[in-house]
């Protein structure tokens, strides 16, 4: 079977060019520091584009397809655009997720609006903008959306959001799927859900159900258990209560390769266990073809992503570690402080250069556990070198902070040769922008 891009550790563009330096889409990754300033995220749309490709036609031989791509892993205007482009709709989780995508261009019909506490502002931009689907994830958003709709006189579509008691073996921060989970309707609670769609919320159109059980999966048989339960869950439902359900969402969470340890499936091999298990489901059950849906995030996005940061200081603890600091960190990447998290790297303007030294690269921000990578074989550095971190497409931008006052780092688009802002670097200004001052205090206030 054919590899994806989430298998590999690099976007698809990466090589050494004639001034010896590292490369993406064409573009010499210290020209490119030099040009945009550090810490710099740039997205390769070649390898962005490529694997929207793999996951369209890795899905191709089952009909019924609808892809959405899980907009919290990265949600830009011109990466949406991108994505939306590639043929997919979009998962997003807040107003402005919701506004983003908007801003885009999407067909909003495409957009599934997900999350276990949707504020009524939030609810209330889906329904002006006409979002295709809601995903409902407790009885008080069935009936605080029941009412929100009447009073716009609409019906709306949704999902019911489920946990279908599925554990994957991820890491137990970022698993959503199992029984004691803050998300989604209990498998025991659907009956009087489904009984109160019915019999009470007469704005409300429930058209099937969604559940999501993880992310950074490896494993395919979670999937095949999954679209089991979801389509035995379904049929039950349309037994009992006389309904014509057809729509299965089997969310996100396919992994991708951070280090040579990481051993993600690719898109294709997903794609024929999915199908595999729904082609038994609908002949076990004698059903017609349900609509699935798919919600990868981070496997679209991730492998896309570089980080590029200038190292600084150094300091050497006696008989101990030697530590590099970057100019960025925890703000920009809070996946290793947060979860462990595990990357790779090279010195963007010596990527040949033979690996002489185990170091630590910590970040610049006031917190010890503020560790980038905790150990990792690099040559000699010097200061200003440029350290390229991969695979930060997915949960970096979209988790970054302004901790310690630190403005939020600019990303551009490489492509050809060419590289274009699509998030601008904030600027001293952008930090003080939403600061106000009482009257009473603006005595010594410039
Ligand atoms: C986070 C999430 C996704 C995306 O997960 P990835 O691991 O990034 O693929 C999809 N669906 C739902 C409901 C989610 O919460």
């Amino acid at each position: 079977m054919p590899n994806s891009t989430n298998q590999f550790i690099r976007p698809l563009t990466t090589k050494i060019n004639e001034k010896g330096n590292l490369d993406i889409g064409g573009c010499d990754l210290t020209e490119l520091a030099d040009k945009y300033g550090t810490p710099l995220y740039v997205i390769d749309e070649h390898t962005l584009r490529s694997i929207c490709k793999d996951y369209k036609k890795a899905f191709s031989k089952y009909e019924k397809i609808n892809m959405l791509y899980a907009s919290k892993a990265l949600c830009t205007i011109a990466t949406s655009k991108i994505i939306s482009d590639e043929g997919f709709g979009f998962d997003v989780v807040s107003g402005g997720e919701i506004y983003t995508v908007y801003k885009a261009g999407v067909d909003m019909r495409n957009v599934l609006f997900n999350g276990n506490n949707k504020s009524v502002d939030e609810i209330n931009l889906a329904l002006d903008l006409e979002v295709g689907r809601i995903s409902v994830d407790n009885f008080f958003e069935l009936s605080l959306l029941n009412v929100l709709a009447q009073s716009k006189n609409k019906t709306v579509d949704i999902l019911l959001r489920v946990t279908p008691g599925i554990e994957c073996h991820t890491h137990e921060y970022i698993q959503t799927g199992n029984l004691d989970s803050k998300f989604g309707f209990d498998l025991t609670q659907t009956d009087r859900a489904v009984d109160l769609i019915v019999n009470a919320y007469k704005n409300l159109n429930l058209k099937g159900i969604h559940a999501h059980i993880g992310s950074q999966i490896f494993e395919t048989k979670v999937y095949e258990d999954e679209a089991d339960i979801l389509i035995c869950e379904l049929v039950r439902l349309n037994n009992k209560y006389g309904l014509n359900l057809n729509e299965i969402n089997l969310g996100g969470g396919l992994g991708v390769k951070y280090t040579e340890n990481d051993t993600p499936p690719s898109t294709f091999e997903i794609a024929e266990v999915i199908i595999n298990a729904i082609n038994k489901s609908i002949e076990k059950y004698k059903i017609k073809p349900p609509i699935i849906y798919i919600e990868p995030g981070r496997s679209i996005i991730s492998t896309a992503g570089v980080t590029l940061y200038t190292l600084g200081t150094s300091k050497q603890v006696p008989n101990g570690k030697k530590y590099f600091a970057v100019d960025g960190g925890m703000a920009d990447n809070a996946r290793p402080a947060m979860y462990q998290a595990e990357y790779t790297a090279v010195i963007a303007n010596k990527p040949d250069a033979k690996a002489s030294q185990n170091v630590t690269i910590a970040g610049r921000f006031c917190e010890s556990g503020d560790i980038l990578i905790k150990s990792i074989l690099l040559p000699e550095i010097d200061e200003g070198d440029i350290l390229c971190v991969f695979n930060t497409g997915a949960y970096n931008y979209s988790m970054a902070s302004n901790y310690n006052r630190v403005e939020k780092s600019a990303m551009v688009l490489v492509n050809n040769s060419q590289s274009d802002i699509i998030v601008y670097r904030e600027s001293l200004d952008d930090l003080i922008s939403h600061d106000a001052v009482p009257d009473r205090l603006r005595d010594n206030v410039e």
